[in-house]
């Protein structure tokens, strides 16, 4: 797929995102780094639940040489999932196999937003609220209702205002946001 996102945007964005996290302690103490540790079954191949794999951004894989010895790839039809119309072509998943001990300055978008998702109102204004994905964990996060450090609501939202210029992720947030019937809203400008 085309992205109209160059490599040094997602570059800044990792950068910018680097500086920033949900809560000012590591919230991997609080649930045993849920997140990262869900995809760990000896019944999958390796050990990994293929399922809960990451979706890269496109573009996003521009970071990545796809040696990095932590992450195994697959590179699928965006076609055969659940994406907009507009999503064709490749699309890059990665499982990460050192969880919860990957290369911070590495993690993939999905891992930095998490526990926020973007939303697009009727009006098309930008907003930030918990992720609605379907989980096979329950993170304290979200469960709790966890107060977030304003500097991770602030870049998280910085950065999605950015990507939403993208079409083809433009595409996708208004699309998931379509399916919503109710939000709470975590942050707004
Ligand atoms: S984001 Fe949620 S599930 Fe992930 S480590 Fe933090 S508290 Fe746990
Ligand atoms: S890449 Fe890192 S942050 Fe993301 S799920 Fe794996 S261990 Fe967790």
């Amino acid at each position: 797929m085309k992205s109209t996102i160059k490599r040094k945007t997602y570059a800044a964005i990792y950068r910018l995102l680097d500086r920033v996290s949900p809560l000012s302690e590591d919230c991997g103490t609080l649930c045993q780094a849920a997140c990262c540790t869900c995809g760990g079954d000896s019944s999958t191949e390796n050990g990994l639940d293929f399922d809960m794999g990451i979706y890269l951004l496109p573009g996003e894989e521009k970071l990545f040489t796809r040696k990095e010895t932590w992450l195994k790839w697959s590179v699928e039809n965006a076609e055969d999932y659940d994406f907009p119309d507009s999503w064709y072509g490749k699309i890059y998943f990665v499982r990460c196999n050192c969880a919860p001990h990957c290369p911070r300055e590495k993690r993939p978008l999905q891992c930095r937003f998490f526990p926020l998702a973007p939303h697009l109102t009727d009006e098309d204004e930008l907003v930030l609220i918990h992720s609605d994905a379907e989980l096979p964990y329950t993170c304290p996060l979200i469960s709790k209702n966890v107060e977030l450090t304003p500097s991770f609501l602030k870049a998280t939202y910085t950065v999605w205002k950015r990507l939403i210029q993208d079409p083809l992720i433009y595409d996708l947030v208004k699309w998931d946001s379509c399916i919503r019937e109710e939000i709470s809203i975590m942050y707004q400008k």
